[in-house]
């Protein structure tokens, strides 16, 4: 297919590397970005890339990618919680300074011939293109405009965020609450360059509120800082920040909106990015998926005969992909929603829940990546020496085979008798809602009674994964005894969810 012209909204990663490619494989077509900011000024702050990104990056384009690397910071993870903190190795962990990420593509973009524009917003139908690529980003205008065509969904997340910065660097990559008097607030930090970290605070809207900081958002005008959270999360985080300053740049309170898309591509004009989709900043793909878009849609349009099957074959590839993400994102942000109520746990526990929040890794393999912190987690859930916690491999079954005393029964495994399904004072619940939306809140403040709730429904993996998810957060807001059915063949992912207690027994099905 011969493109004369590309025009492409928006230069942020995900249009700045679409434009690279499109132009390096159409070396005759006229690429321009048009991007209403300037090159940034401000050092704004860091984005992670994890490494399987890398890899597609560098089969993709293995010149951006070097100087990506060249330019990026390697950190390691690690979770605080009171004096106690975990560590874990993580040899591919990649951060890098937004602006140093848009100025390596920037540089690329025009070596490759790319016109980059700057200080130019426009609208879709200013453009007179052949292909015009909307990689404008989470508010779209061009989603906006042609909402008919494209269908956008948005949903807001329960919990509220901060993104800020400092000037040193932390030793690693860490996740850490502290309470004050007003509730809790988690950090995710992490350092992307020799003298900068991300400072990435959430908070419930309770402790938001209780602290003030729906008057500060409300004061703080759109493009300045909301000083007064800046200030009081400097004090909170006084030992995390070893005595440096928080940084804001346009910093105020947000909820995470996710956003869909029923249609990525009307005529000639396609979404790319955050423009599309958006994916809760907890798994950080933000920038992977950009990126792995701007991939597929250069791979789609070299390959495909017309623009109309070049842009179908984009979507058809980067869906399924895309939504996998956002569906274990969307887990993971209702897992970081709900933190505060797991700080009872002692640090090496939180640490398995966190890494099978979202049903992607499961308890053996994490056992097997990293005995130091699993080991003494599953000794914490089980009530043992670190030493009788068998090896990875025979974990799974280990978990299930674990007693429990709970309401005054003892139960020899953490496999339910199928008689208490029945039993008085069992109360069987089937569960068809998505665990973090509105309508789950309302099951669970409706439910009557009972010493033990037994949550039935699909067997499908996403509705297992809600079960569980669904599970806990009864299981927390009753104090009742957990049972959730889960299909055999998910049995790993059942020994996680008991791992972490999000449900106390499972019954296996089929
Ligand atoms: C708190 C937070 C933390 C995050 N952390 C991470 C992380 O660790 N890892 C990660 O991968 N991702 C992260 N992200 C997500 C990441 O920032 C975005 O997903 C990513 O930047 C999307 O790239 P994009 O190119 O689609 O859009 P953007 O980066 O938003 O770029 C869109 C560009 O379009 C321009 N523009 C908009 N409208 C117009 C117009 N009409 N005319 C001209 N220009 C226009 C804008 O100025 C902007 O430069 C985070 C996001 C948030 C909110």
């Amino acid at each position: 297919m011969k493109l004369d012209t590309i025009a492409v909204l928006g230069g942020g990663p995900g249009g700045l590397y679409a434009a690279r490619l499109l132009k390096r494989s159409h070396p005759g077509a006229e690429v321009t970005v048009y991007e209403q900011g300037v090159p940034d000024k401000t050092f704004g702050f860091g984005v992670g890339l994890a490494s399987r990104t890398q890899r597609n990056l560098r089969l993709a384009d293995e010149e951006s990618l070097d100087s990506i690397v060249a330019a990026a910071h390697g950190h390691e993870m690690s979770m605080r919680v009171g004096d106690s903190e975990v560590r874990l190795a993580h040899g591919e962990l990649l951060a890098i300074g937004r602006a140093t990420l848009l100025a390596v593509l920037q540089k690329h973009a025009e070596a490759a011939g790319v016109e980059l524009r700057f200080g130019e917003r426009r609208a879709v139908a200013e453009l007179d293109a052949d292909l015009v690529v909307a990689a404008d980003g989470i508010s779209s205008a061009t989603r906006t405009e042609l909402a008919g065509e494209f269908g956008p969904e948005t949903a807001e997340g329960e919990g509220l965020y901060l993104w800020c910065g400092t000037d040193f660097a932390l030793p690693r990559a860490i996740f850490t609450p502290v309470v004050t008097k007003h509730g809790t607030f988690v950090a995710h930090a992490y350092p992307y360059a020799a003298d900068r970290s991300t400072f990435l605070i959430e908070t419930d809207e309770k402790t938001w509120r209780r602290a003030g900081f729906d008057v500060s958002t409300h004061e703080t005008p759109n493009g300045e800082n909301d000083q007064p959270s800046l200030d009081y999360l400097q004090e909170a985080f006084a030992e995390t920040l070893q005595g440096n300053r928080l940084i804001g740049n346009r910093t105020k309170w947000l909820r995470f909106r996710t956003i869909r898309c029923r249609h990525w591509h009307t005529r000639n004009v396609v979404l790319l990015g955050d423009a599309a989709h958006t994916a809760h900043y907890s798994i950080g793909s933000g920038t992977k998926l950009a990126m792995e878009d701007a991939i597929a849609l250069d791979r789609a349009v070299l390959a495909a005969g017309t623009l109309d099957d070049a842009l179908a074959a984009y979507e058809a590839e980067r869906r399924p992909a895309v939504e996998h993400l956002q569906d274990i994102a969307e887990r993971s942000m209702a897992w970081w929603d709900s933190f505060p109520d797991r700080l009872s746990m002692p640090v090496e526990q939180l640490m398995v829940a966190y890494m099978t929040r979202a049903g992607k890794v499961t308890v053996d393999r994490f056992a097997e990546s990293a005995p130091q912190v699993a080991v003494p987690g599953l000794a914490a859930f089980g009530g043992v020496e670190a030493g009788e916690v068998p090896s990875p491999a025979a974990v799974t079954e280990w978990i299930l085979d674990r007693p429990l005393a709970s309401g005054g029964h003892q139960f020899p495994c953490r496999t339910a008798p199928e008689a208490l399904r029945a039993a008085a004072g069992t109360l069987p619940v089937e569960i068809s809602v998505r665990p973090w939306s509105p309508e789950a809140a309302e099951l669970i403040t409706g439910l009557p009674p009972a010493a033990a709730y037994w949550l039935t429904g699909p067997g499908d993996r996403e509705a297992t994964l809600d079960r569980l998810d669904v599970g806990e957060r009864i299981r927390r807001a009753t104090g009742a005894l957990l049972v959730a059915d889960v299909p055999a063949e998910f049995r790993a992912v059942a020994a996680g969810a008991l791992a972490s207690e999000r449900v106390d027994l499972v019954a296996f099905t089929g």
